[in-house]
Order: structure tokens, then C-alpha cells, then sequence
């Protein structure tokens, strides 16, 4: 680690001479980071899937950055320690700031238990570039869908370090949006986040 940071204090960041708001004039929008996050199982990944339609379907540049599929190569030497969370949550948010930078809009689903992760993630957007979403369900909620099959393996053991059931899970204090999905359908998720994101996305005559 120490050799690490003398090596990174030797590097010079090179200035780009096409920036984030050339990027975001191209795209005809603004850029910015929505991170889900919630219980396995709780809908992160379905909301993001059908808010990623509808944007994609308003002619929004997007992409979604899903925390399964991430471990299946950026993150595929992450396990589920602690330690390993907080890594895989650090490389997703910066992965989704090069995405901000590139003036795309970006969605990232992933549990991310940990408050301070989601604190430090949040750290490395401009204030109105983070939008945070708690996907909020009961445990006993996802444990009844358990889409994966994964609580029931937690529950028999088979997983060890299983949030909800043997991790922690820290919720939100401030989110920019909480969705209940108790209560709420996915279509509705989907309008709510939409109309927040309203006037945030859509400033052609502003960028
Ligand atoms: P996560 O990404 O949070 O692990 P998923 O989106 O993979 O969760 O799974 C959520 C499951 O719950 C899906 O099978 C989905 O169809 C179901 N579900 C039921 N009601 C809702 C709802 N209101 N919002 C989102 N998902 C829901």
C-alpha cells in the first residue's frame, strides 16, 4: 500500500482539453451518478433496469452499472468481507465518475451495506451529481421473494456473510429518494425518481 501512494504522488493528472460539460453538450444532457441501494432482494436492480428503459427510451445516454455483474470482472477478485464490500464499492463509484465524466448518465444497483462506503462514494461527485435511492423493503419482504434463491442458502448456512442475515445492513440517513416497494410497484418507482430527476437531467439550454 505504502509503495502504492508513492507511486501514485509521482503521477501528474493530465488536463483534458474536451471536458465533462463538451461531453454533457454532445449528449444534450447532464450527467450524473443515481446509486440503489438496499437488501438483496429488495428491487434495486429491477427499478434501475426499468428506469434505465425509460430514459434510454427519452433518448438519455445511460448505463447501468449492476453490482452482480460487475463481480463478474472488474470486481471478480472481491469476496464479501467487509473489507472486500467497501473495495467493491469504491471501484464502482469510480468506474461510474468516469462514466459522469464521459457525460453519460449513470445508474450503479448495489447492496453498498455500509454507510461510510456510500459517504466516501458519494465524495467523488459535485454535490448535484449524487443522487442516492434506498430501495427500501423488509427483510422478512425479500426474504418471502428471495428471487436468487440466496436467503434460503443464508438461512442453511451455505452462504456465510450474507447481508440482512449475517452482515448488517446500515439504511440511509439522508437519501435523496427512499422507495418502498412494499408498497410501491416498479412503475411507480420508476415515476418517482423520473419526476425528481426532471429538472436535474434535461438543462439543454443550461449545459
Ligand atoms: P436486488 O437488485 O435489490 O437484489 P432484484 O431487483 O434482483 O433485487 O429482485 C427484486 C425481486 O422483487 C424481483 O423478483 C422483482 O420482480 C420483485 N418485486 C416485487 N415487487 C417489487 C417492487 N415493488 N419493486 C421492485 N421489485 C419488486
Amino acid at each position: 500500500m505504502e509503495d502504492n501512494k508513492n507511486e501514485t504522488s509521482n503521477i501528474v493528472w493530465h488536463q483534458s482539453d474536451i471536458t465533462k460539460e463538451d461531453r454533457q453538450k454532445l449528449h444534450g444532457h447532464k450527467s450524473l451518478m443515481i446509486w440503489f441501494t438496499g437488501l438483496s432482494g429488495s428491487g434495486k436492480s429491477t427499478i434501475a433496469n426499468a428506469l434505465q428503459h425509460e430514459l434510454y427510451k427519452d433518448g438519455s445516454s445511460v448505463y447501468l452499472l449492476d453490482g452482480d455483474n460487475l463481480r463478474h470482472g472488474i470486481n471478480r477478485n472481491l469476496t464479501f468481507t467487509e473489507e472486500d464490500r467497501k473495495e467493491n464499492v469504491r471501484r464502482t463509484a469510480e468506474v461510474g465518475k468516469l462514466f459522469v465524466d464521459a457525460g453519460v448518465v449513470v445508474l450503479a444497483a448495489l447492496i453498498s451495506p455500509y454507510a461510510a462506503d456510500r459517504e466516501q462514494a458519494r465524495k467523488l461527485f459535485e454535490p448535484e451529481e449524487f443522487v442516492e435511492v434506498y430501495v427500501k423493503c423488509s427483510l422478512q419482504e425479500c426474504e418471502k421473494r428471495d428471487p436468487k434463491g440466496l436467503y434460503k442458502r443464508a438461512r442453511l448456512g451455505e452462504i456465510k456473510q450474507f447481508t440482512g442475515i449475517s452482515q448488517p445492513y446500515e439504511e440511509p440517513q439522508n437519501p435523496e429518494i427512499t422507495i418502498d416497494t412494499t408498497v410501491m410497484s416498479v412503475k411507480e418507482s420508476v415515476q418517482e425518481i423520473q419526476s425528481y430527476l426532471k429538472n436535474k437531467i434535461h438543462l439543454r439550454e443550461e449545459v
